[in-house]
């Protein structure tokens, strides 16, 4: 489908106004913290700071694509039966990668649910237990590198539930839907686009805010940015993904950090952002990748680089912009 038509299918602003319809066809106002419409059929949620998108099936039914940050499933499940009614279930879980701000809730919502949770085949090691991410690299500094000192880099297990996504590049449950492998920010990370109406969906590949910026990440700005600076061991891959991306066209972006971004434009705008995403001067995985086994799990990491900041001074400010996130959000 050309940019003209696709256009045609895109949210009009009265579309996007936060409300949707219950299965008894009346309306529901989302609050400020519900989802709120990406695209026709998709909405997003935002747990904190990361984002996980609904997207519907087309028969009633919808899916998730990742879970948001660790510690959030209540949440979660507040929203989805504030949009899909008190008895509404996820047909399945579907991951862009499995850092824990996005696997963070599949194992409470997987079993909630009683429902799968699939993966690209070189993820699969960080949700079987087998592996732990390459360490970040907290030493570039800026917002989400501050932070960085504080996730965790370590795998989970999510037991049987876990699914691998299909060869073909079909995406379980969702007809007219893709999974494209999307590395360098993680071994298997995948986006998901849907080709009729050019609706990407993809996790950290890109972002649409600036998390290094400590003024950005407080307002989530729109803007095109490289994948997460310190949480990024393979920025040759991630450059070539974000050229793959690129290439798709598409007229909606929504990725798992900042508000979504739409236009004609996207993939012109992608492909600067592809030519300018180089590892960081200096950092940990500049020209020397973390590399991976077949499967996807860790071989090897260069060095630490030495961390300039003192270990206290890094926890108290930690509690306090934490504490100001929690108020700030409880406020709005
Ligand atoms: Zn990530
Ligand atoms: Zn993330």
């Amino acid at each position: 489908m050309d940019r003209k038509a696709r256009s045609t299918r895109l949210l009009s602003m009265a579309d996007l106004h936060p409300v949707s319809t219950d299965p008894s066809g009346s309306p529901v106002h989302e609050g400020v913290l519900g989802f709120h419409p990406v695209a026709v059929g998709v909405s997003r949620l935002r747990t904190i700071f990361v984002n996980l998108y609904a997207v519907e099936t087309g028969d009633g039914g919808f899916v998730l694509i990742d879970t948001g940050m660790v510690g959030t499933a209540v949440f979660v499940k507040r929203a989805i039966a504030e949009k899909f009614g008190p008895e509404a279930a996820p047909k399945a879980i579907l991951l862009t990668h499995a850092h824990i701000d996005h696997v963070g809730n599949a194992r409470a919502l997987s079993e909630l649910y009683d429902i799968p949770v699939y993966v690209h085949p070189r993820e699969k090691a960080y949700v079987n237990g087998t592996s732990d991410y390459p360490p970040a690299d907290p030493t570039m500094g800026g917002a989400l590198a501050f932070f960085a000192r504080m996730i965790p880099t370590k795998g989970v297990d999510l037991g049987k539930t876990v699914r691998l996504l299909p060869k073909d590049g079909s995406v379980p449950g969702l007809e007219g839907w893709s999974w494209i492998a999307t590395p360098g920010h993680s071994a298997g990370h995948v986006s998901y686009f849907r080709e009729d109406d050019g609706v990407l969906i993809a996790g950290d590949a890109f972002l649409t805010a600036d998390m290094d910026n400590w003024l950005s990440v407080n307002v989530w700005r729109r803007r095109l940015t490289p994948p997460p600076t310190p949480l990024t061991p393979d920025w040759e891959a991630a450059r070539a993904s974000i050229f793959a991306l690129s290439d798709l066209e598409p007229t909606v972006v929504a990725t798992g950090h900042g508000k979504p971004i739409s236009g004609d434009d996207l993939g012109d705008r992608l492909r600067d952002l592809a030519n300018e995403t180089i590892a960081p001067s200096g950092s940990r995985y500049a020209g020397r990748p973390a590399l991976y086994k077949r499967d996807g799990s860790v071989a090897s990491v260069p060095p630490p680089r030495p961390d300039p900041l003192p270990k206290k001074l890094i926890v108290g400010a930690a509690i306090v912009l934490v504490g100001t996130l929690v108020l700030k959000k409880r406020r709005s």
